[in-house]
């Protein structure tokens, strides 16, 4: 199973590879499915940066 990662702002599990979008946070590297998603962590990072392990 490839690696997958959670996009913390709407929950869906997806492929680096298949994010339309990264962003880094706290040393961390975030993945977004959609561009709407990307847009909604940078307005707010610290809500959507701090998911759980
Ligand atoms: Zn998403």
């Amino acid at each position: 199973m490839a690696d997958t990662v959670t996009d913390p702002v709407c929950g869906m599990t997806i492929r680096p590879e298949d994010a339309v979008a990264h962003e880094e946070h706290d040393g961390r590297t975030f993945y977004f499915c959609s561009h709407a998603c990307h847009e909604a962590f940078l307005k707010d990072p610290h809500r959507y940066g701090h998911p759980e392990d």
